[in-house]
C-alpha cells in the first residue's frame, strides 16, 4: 500500500520560525507490521494440525476396541504430526533465511550437481504420481552460492511442480546462460495458477484456490523460502503460467565474475 508514515518533530526557533523535522519510518513501520503479520498466520498454521492431533487422541482413546478404526485413526495423526513437523521445520529455516542478509558461506558451487541432487530428491515422489522428471545434459556452469540452500529452492519448485500436476505428465528442469545469469527453470504441465494470483504465490503462507482445492497439504512456505534463498544470493526468481496449462518458475542467478575468481585463485 502506499501509506507513508512519518515522525514529526517541531521546535520553536526565535519567534519567527518553526523548525520542522520529518523521519520517514515507513520502513519500520512496515516490518513491524510483517512481523506480527508472520506471527498470526504461523499461529493460524499450527492451530489447525494441533487441533487435528488432539482430536484424533481422543478418538484413538474411544475406539480402543476396533482395530480398523484404531488402525484409521493411528495413520491420520502419523499424516498430521508429519505436517507439523514439515510446517515447523520450514518456519524455522524462513525465519533464518530473513535473518540473514547474504550467505554465511559461500564457494563456486556446481549447478549441475545442484539440479540432479533436487531431481533425486523428488524421484520417488514423482514416480509415484505417475510423473517424469526430465532435464537437459550436463552445462558445466556454476555459480557462487551455498549448494545446501540452492537445493532447497530448486527442491521445493520440483516438489510443486510434481505435486500440481496431473499423472502422466512430465515436469522439465533446464539450466541455461543468458543476459548475464545462470538460469535454472522448472516447467509442468499442471494446474497452473490464475493470473491475479501470480504475484502472491510468493508470499508466506499464501496458497491458491486450485492448490487449496487439491488438499495437497502444503504449508504455502515453500516458494516463499526459495524467494529468500534466491534473493540472498543476489538473483531473483520468476513465474509464467496458464492455468490449466502449467507453470515455469526460472530462478536467476548472477553468473560469476571471471575477474574475481581469477585475482583470488579460485577457478581455473
Ligand atoms: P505450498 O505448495 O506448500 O502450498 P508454496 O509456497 O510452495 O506452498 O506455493 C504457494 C502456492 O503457489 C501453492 O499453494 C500453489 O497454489 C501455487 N503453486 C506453486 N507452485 C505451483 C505449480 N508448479 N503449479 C501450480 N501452482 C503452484
Amino acid at each position: 500500500d502506499a501509506n507513508i508514515y512519518l515522525f514529526v518533530r517541531v521546535a520553536r526557533l526565535g519567534t519567527r520560525y518553526v523548525l520542522l523535522l520529518a523521519e520517514d519510518r515507513t520502513e519500520s513501520y512496515r516490518l513491524d507490521e510483517v512481523r506480527r503479520d508472520f506471527v498470526a498466520n504461523i499461529s493460524h498454521e499450527l492451530k489447525t494440525p494441533i487441533g487435528a492431533v488432539g482430536l484424533l487422541a481422543e478418538a484413538l482413546v474411544s475406539a480402543s476396541d476396533e482395530p480398523d478404526q484404531v488402525k484409521r485413526f493411528a495413520k491420520r495423526l502419523t499424516k498430521e504430526s508429519h505436517r507439523l513437523a514439515r510446517i515447523t521445520q520450514e518456519i524455522i529455516e524462513l525465519s533464518r533465511l530473513q535473518s540473514a542478509d547474504g550467505l554465511a558461506e559461500a564457494a563456486l558451487v556446481d549447478i549441475d550437481n545442484v539440479v540432479s541432487i533436487a531431481i533425486d530428491q523428488n524421484r520417488a515422489v514423482a514416480e509415484f504420481n505417475k510423473v517424469t522428471l526430465a532435464s537437459g545434459g550436463l552445462t558445466g556452469f556454476e555459480v557462487f552460492g551455498d549448494e545446501t540452500l540452492l537445493v532447497l529452492a530448486l527442491d521445493n519448485l520440483i516438489s510443486n511442480a510434481v505435486q500440481y500436476s496431473p499423472e502422466n505428465t512430465r515436469v522439465g528442469i533446464g539450466v541455461r546462460h543468458r543476459d548475464g545469469a545462470i538460469e535454472v527453470s522448472v516447467t509442468d504441465q499442471g494446474v497452473g495458477i490464475p493470473d491475479d494470483e501470480l504475484d502472491r504465490v510468493f508470499e508466506r503462507f499464501y496458497r491458491s484456490d486450485p492448490a487449496r482445492s487439491r488438499h495437497t497439504g502444503g504449508s504455502g512456505l515453500g516458494l516463499s523460502i526459495a524467494k529468500h534463498v534466491v534473493q540472498n544470493h543476489g538473483g531473483d526468481i520468476r513465474v509464467w503460467s496458464q492455468l490449466g496449462h502449467g507453470s515455469t518458475f526460472t530462478i536467476r542467478l548472477p553468473e560469476i565474475d571471471p575477474d574475481v575468481t581469477n585475482a583470488t585463485g579460485d577457478k581455473q
